[in-house]
C-alpha cells in the first residue's frame, strides 16, 4: 500500500505522467517564442494551434477561435465576467449563485462596489439550485447569470442546459458565463448543446500541472481582454503563451476523454463504497447532499457533534488527504459558504469532510479508509462536549 492516500482532488489533482512527457520536449529543445518568424518557432506555434484543437473538442465548441488560453481557473472567471461587463457598460444587473467559487463570488462583491446590483440565487438542503428563483430574478436589465456547473465542495451538479433555457426565454442578450472547472473529466462538456456562452477550465484539476486553464468564448460574445499587451489569443489575453503547459493541458483533456467512462463507472463505484460504508459503519455521520445529482468522484460528508478539523488532522497522520468543509478565517473557524447556504445543520456543519477521488485511486486505498476512519470517530467523539447527543445517535442507530 502507497503510504498516501490522496483523496483531495477536487482542491487538485496529481500531474500525469504523460502529461509530463508530452511538456517535456517545450521546456528543453522546443523553448521558441510561438510568434517568432524563424523555423524554429514552428514547432512551439503548432503545439498551441493543435492544442486549441484539443480543447475546442474537449468542451465541443464550434470554433478554434473560440478558445483562449489563460493561467488558471480564477484567470478564466476574471476574464469572462470582466470582459463581458466591460464590453458592455450599459446594463449593470448580475446573477450568479450563493454557492460559487471565490474566484467567481470576490469578484461580485468588487462589482458591487463599482455600482452594480448582483444577486445570489439560493439552494436547496441537498445544495440544489433554485430554480424558480433564477427564473423570476432575471430581468430586461441583466447583463450576466454565472452559474458554476458543478459546486467544490459537494459536487453537485447545477442543469446548465435548463439554466441557459431560462436565461434565453427571459432575456436573449444576457450572457451565461458556467465555471466547469470541477466537471472536467468527470461528465462530458458540450457548450452547443448546452447554449453556454462562456466557459472556464483549469489544468491542475485534471490531471494537467497547476498555471494553466482555458476559457471558451463564443463568437457571439463580445469581452473586453484582462490583460493588455501582445497581439496572442487574437487579443484576447496577452502574455507570451506558456507552450509547455498548454501542451500538457492539451495531453490532459485527450486522457480525460479517454478515460471519462471510467471515471463515471469505477470511479463512482468506489465514492459509492467509502459513502455507504462510512453511514453504515459511523452511526453520527450522514450524507450532506442527500439524492442530489453529483459528479462522480466527490461525498461531503457530515459528521455531528464533532469537528471536521480534529478529523483532518487524525487522517493526515495516517497518511489520509482530504479536506474539510470549513475555512480558517482570520483565526475563528467559519463554517463553509457552500454548507451554510443549505442550512446543513449546526451539529454536522464543522465535522464535515469532502472526499474527492480520481482515476488513481485503488480499491486497496478506499478500504483502508473504511477500515480506519471508524476509530478515528470514535476517539474523537470521546472527547466531544456533545456526549448525550452522541449517545441519543448512537441508541437511534442501533
Ligand atoms: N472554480 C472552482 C469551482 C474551483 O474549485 C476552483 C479551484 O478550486 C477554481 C474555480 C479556481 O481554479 P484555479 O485554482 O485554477 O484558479
Amino acid at each position: 500500500m502507497n503510504n498516501l492516500i490522496y483523496l483531495d482532488n477536487n482542491a487538485t489533482t496529481k500531474v500525469d505522467e504523460r502529461v509530463v512527457e508530452a511538456m517535456l520536449p517545450y521546456l528543453k529543445e522546443e523553448y521558441a517564442n510561438p510568434s517568432s518568424m524563424y523555423d524554429f518557432s514552428k514547432k512551439s506555434s503548432r503545439a498551441i494551434k493543435e492544442a486549441r484543437g484539443v480543447i475546442k473538442d474537449f468542451v465541443n465548441a464550434a470554433d478554434e477561435k473560440e478558445i483562449i488560453f489563460t493561467s488558471c481557473g480564477t484567470e478564466s472567471a476574471n476574464t469572462a465576467i470582466r470582459g463581458v461587463l466591460n464590453y458592455n457598460k450599459t446594463k449593470k444587473h448580475i446573477v450568479t449563485t450563493k454557492i460559487e467559487h471565490p474566484c467567481v463570488l470576490n469578484v461580485y462583491k468588487t462589482l458591487e462596489k463599482q455600482g452594480y446590483k448582483v444577486d445570489y440565487v439560493g439552494v436547496n438542503s441537498n445544495g440544489e439550485l433554485n430554480l424558480d428563483e433564477l427564473r423570476n430574478i432575471i430581468t430586461d436589465e441583466t447583463a450576466l447569470v454565472s452559474v458554476m456547473w458543478a459546486n467544490n465542495e459537494t459536487g453537485v451538479i447545477n442543469p446548465v442546459g435548463e439554466i441557459s433555457q431560462i436565461i434565453k426565454s427571459k432575456n436573449p442578450d444576457t450572457k451565461f458565463f458556467v465555471d466547469a472547472v470541477q466537471v472536467t473529466g468527470k461528465i462530458p462538456i458540450d457548450v452547443q448543446a448546452n447554449s453556454i456562452d462562456l466557459l472556464g477550465i483549469s489544468g491542475h484539476k485534471f490531471h494537467a500541472p497547476k498555471g494553466v486553464g482555458a476559457l471558451y468564448v463564443n463568437s457571439k460574445t463580445m469581452i473586453t481582454p484582462l490583460i493588455i499587451g501582445g497581439h496572442q489569443e487574437r487579443g484576447k489575453r496577452a502574455g507570451t503563451e506558456n507552450v509547455p503547459y498548454i501542451a500538457g493541458m492539451a495531453k490532459a483533456a485527450e486522457l480525460a476523454i479517454d478515460n471519462l467512462q471510467y471515471e463515471m463507472t469505477e470511479v463512482k463505484r468506489l465514492r459509492d463504497k467509502l459513502e455507504s460504508n462510512i453511514i453504515k459503519k459511523i452511526y453520527n455521520s450522514r450524507v450532506n447532499t442527500g439524492i442530489a445529482e453529483r459528479v462522480p468522484n466527490t461525498t461531503n460528508i457530515g459528521f455531528e457533534y464533532i469537528e471536521g478539523e480534529l478529523i483532518l488532522l487524525h487522517l493526515s497522520d495516517l497518511g489520509i488527504c482530504a479536506s474539510s468543509g470549513s475555512a480558517c478565517t482570520s483565526g475563528s473557524l467559519e463554517p463553509s459558504h457552500v454548507l451554510r447556504a443549505m442550512n446543513v445543520p449546526f451539529t454536522a456543519i464543522h465535522g464535515s469532510i469532502r472526499w474527492s477521488l480520481s482515476r488513481f485511486t485503488t480499491e486497496d486505498e478506499i478500504d483502508y479508509v473504511i477500515d480506519k476512519l471508524p476509530s478515528v470517530i470514535e476517539d474523537i467523539a470521546r472527547i466531544s462536549p456533545y456526549q448525550k447527543e452522541l449517545q441519543t445517535l448512537k441508541n437511534l442507530k442501533n
